[in-house]
């Protein structure tokens, strides 16, 4: 199976969740936010395809990671091949953060034609950062997010409750 990312994987990055992280910048975003840093990963045609299995040995090789963060783009635009990521990262005791440009709401929502994939790559996200970016909220103070109407979820206690948890280390 094949990804279609924006960049190279970066490893060691401090800004994208806790600790030193791997993060896939993955191409292709709908959402088009005002203000949005990174526009260059909005075109679906636009970006480069590697391997999934190339993914994960890179992932496999890099060390003294705590974990992965999906980011783009929209990660949920190819949740089939990072759900097969997420889980080999698991295997190497990597925790999962993503972000993405849908609300947690929009992605529960039985009636999305999407929600069978998105709820099967959700199931192995730790933490998930939801909603577009919205310039007006915009506040470089808040840890991890880019502006205050996104929320850091726990998305393991939000299923099991099957309702939105922030992180309890984020609110
Ligand atoms: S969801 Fe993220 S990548 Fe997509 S337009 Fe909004 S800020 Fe940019």
């Amino acid at each position: 199976m094949k990804i279609k990312l924006a960049s190279d994987i970066v490893t060691d990055s401090i800004v994208d969740g806790p600790g030193l992280r791997t993060v896939i910048w993955t191409q292709g975003c709908k959402h088009k936010c005002k203000g949005c840093h990174n526009p260059q990963t909005h075109d679906f045609n636009s970006g480069f395809e590697v391997s999934v299995d190339d993914v994960i040995k890179k992932i496999r090789k890099v060390k003294l990671q705590r974990g992965i963060t999906l980011s783009g783009g929209d990660p949920f635009e190819q949740p089939e091949a990072l759900s097969i990521i997420c889980k080999e990262a698991k295997k190497n005791n990597l925790d999962i953060w993503a972000y993405t440009g849908y609300t947690f709401e929009e992605i529960m929502n039985q009636n999305n034609p999407n929600h069978k994939k998105w709820i099967t790559l959700l199931e192995d996200i730790d933490v998930l950062v939801d909603g577009r970016f919205i310039e007006d909220k915009k506040d470089i103070f808040i840890k991890f997010r880019g502006s205050k109407n996104q929320r850091i979820i726990d998305v393991k206690k939000s299923l099991i409750n099957k309702k939105l948890i922030p992180h309890s280390d984020y609110i």
